[in-house]
């Protein structure tokens, strides 16, 4: 899942970023309202972290202005504005999700936990394709009962697959929602993960068919269909 924090404190923005990859999301971060604005109508993301008080255009400008342009990327503004008037005004201009400043990182986990959760995996954080499973908020992966351990952009990669269970996904889908806009990477970079990927999820068992397959000149999937 890749986010984009579009917050102008430095300090704040840096600390964001860092504590969610380690919750192994991919983020971008602008530090002004309208580089947000154009990485966020550009780019691919999961979700927006949005400041209210911003250099050059402001966060409910920002968030109006997405909408209009017909983006749907889930916003959660979090900001120092706590009037309850603040947050109306953020919510009627489009956003989801309200939290205010100072926040507990463990609740924005939360809220972007909630609200990145796709329609159909809504009961809970466990993804379940056939005999596998990924866990998701205690970054535990297994197949037929057996642990398996992965890194960190590999555990990226198999919950983007998983979340979009028997749908094709290109490579460029992959690559903007498992990376940031700074890893620069090449479409065989996705090979090489989906390659090792392979060989942990599907090559250990062999009684098993595989799940991970190719769709020759499309993309990737994942599921026994
Ligand atoms: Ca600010």
């Amino acid at each position: 899942m890749r986010i984009l924090v579009i917050e102008d404190e430095h300090r704040i923005a840096n600390s964001i970023k860092k504590g969610l990859e380690q919750e192994r999301y991919a983020v971008d971060v602008a530090y002004s309202g309208d580089k947000g604005f154009d990485l966020a109508s550009t780019e691919e993301y999961d979700l927006i972290i949005l400041d209210l008080m911003l250099p050059q255009m402001d966060g409910l400008k920002i968030c109006q202005e997405l909408r209009l342009k017909n983006i749907h990327t889930p916003i959660l503004i979090l900001t120092a504005k706590s009037q309850v008037q603040d947050k109306v005004e953020g919510l009627n201009s489009g956003a989801d999700d309200y939290l205010t400043k100072p926040f507990s990182f463990e609740e924005l986990v939360a809220r972007i936990r909630a609200l990145v959760r796709r329609p159909k995996n809504s009961l809970d954080s466990l993804l379940v394709v056939a005999d596998l499973k990924l866990d998701t908020i205690n970054f535990f992966t297994q197949r037929s009962g057996q642990e398996i351990k992965l890194s960190s952009k590999e555990f990226s990669l198999l919950e983007y697959l998983m979340r979009h269970g028997n749908q094709i996904l290109t490579k460029e889908q992959i690559i903007a929602h498992v990376w940031n806009y700074e890893a620069d990477i090449l479409p065989n970079t996705v090979e090489v993960y989906i390659r090792n990927l392979r060989r942990k999820i599907d090559l250990p068992f062999k009684n098993k068919k595989p799940l991970i397959q190719t769709i020759r000149g499309f993309g990737y999937k994942i599921g026994l269909g």
